[in-house]
């Protein structure tokens, strides 16, 4: 059923749950708009870095609905498939209808990039997975391949070294993107080997993943190691499918924004992952939910 706020904010991560959060406590009817699980890509990591009083992502995404809720703010549980514009206010289409608001932020984030050779979807579930955090128990003592060299690829490679006999990390490049603490751990740890230029390009089995076909970045050559599973974490691309197509948006797909983090169009804000420039820093997208909020408290004033 429609229904009309002051602010939507589409996305209930944590960029999403906090802007959110922030107008309904300013005085603001505030909803979110979200079509998976509340969380967003927290929920993948279990160790917050620099993010005090939080156990896991979890728990963190956990309060953070707690809170939106006591707040007064509403979930709507319904995808976005676009926005339109009606003079100075704006609907968010979902499939289930449309839902006016005078402001919105776009908070919906990014997902995990899939690594699109053979046998990644076949096995989906039955050895490639996308989750480390929830699912690195099935994978005791087996062998596993991380493929990536970013914060994500060593957090997750240091969970599943918790369970695991060995954990090959594979990454195309000469360097890890990961930071510093992640990459000293990594090096520490026996069970964690790094593959640099190395990449995945054909995951094998039967019923479940047996082999993985890796590949030199350098000349090309290929190596089968036995693995039971495969974690990919090459980056992220932006869940921006959605927004206007006059709204400014990188060659990626991120929403560009000005210093105040509106997007090209008036009385749309954008923050978190699907923002072009994020820092990709749990506490960057906190904080810029906050200066979002503000900024819309400020124009509806
Ligand atoms: P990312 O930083 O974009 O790193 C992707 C990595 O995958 C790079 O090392 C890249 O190599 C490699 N790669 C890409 N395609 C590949 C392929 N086909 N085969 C092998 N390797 C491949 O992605 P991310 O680690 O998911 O991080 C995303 C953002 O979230 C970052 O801003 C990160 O800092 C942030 N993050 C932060 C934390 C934290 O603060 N604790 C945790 C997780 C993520 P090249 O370097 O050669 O491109």
């Amino acid at each position: 059923m429609a229904q009309n706020f002051d602010l939507i904010v589409i996305g209930e991560g944590v960029s999403g749950l906090t802007c959110a959060l922030e107008a309904a406590r300013s005085g603001l009817r505030a909803a979110t708009l979200e079509s998976n699980l509340f969380g967003g890509l927290v929920l993948n990591v279990n160790e917050l870095d620099g993010y005090p009083g939080a156990e896991s992502g979890t728990n963190l995404a956990s309060e953070l609905m707690q809170s939106c809720a006591e707040a007064g703010v509403t979930s709507i549980q319904e995808e976005v498939t676009s926005i339109s514009t009606h003079g100075a206010a704006f609907d968010a289409v979902t499939r289930g209808g449309t839902h006016g608001a005078r402001a919105i932020v776009i908070a919906s984030g990014a997902r995990l990039k899939k690594l699109g050779v053979p046998g990644e979807k076949d096995f989906e579930g039955r050895g490639v997975s996308w989750c480390a955090d929830c699912d690195a128990p099935m994978f005791q003592n087996e062998d596993v391949v991380v493929v990536g060299g970013g914060d994500s690829a060593l957090q997750e490679a240091l969970v599943l070294a918790n369970f695991c006999r060995n954990v090959r990390v594979a990454t195309r490049g000469d360097k890890l993107r990961a930071q510093k603490h992640l990459a000293d751990k990594v090096a520490a740890d026996p069970k964690i080997s790094i593959l640099h230029r190395t990449t995945v390009d054909a995951i094998l089995g039967s019923k479940m993943v047996e082999t993985v076909r890796l590949k030199s970045t350098a000349d090309g050559k290929t190596e089968h190691v036995g693995a039971a599973g495969v974690f990919a974490y090459i980056g992220l691309e932006p869940n921006s499918g959605f927004v206007p197509k006059d709204m400014a948006r990188d060659d990626g797909g991120h929403v560009m924004t000005d210093a105040s983090l509106e997007t090209t169009m008036r009385g749309i804000w954008a923050i978190g992952a699907v923002r072009a420039g994020y820092s990709g820093l749990l506490r960057d997208a906190t904080e810029e939910a906050k200066r979002a909020a503000k900024a819309v408290r400020e124009r509806l004033d």
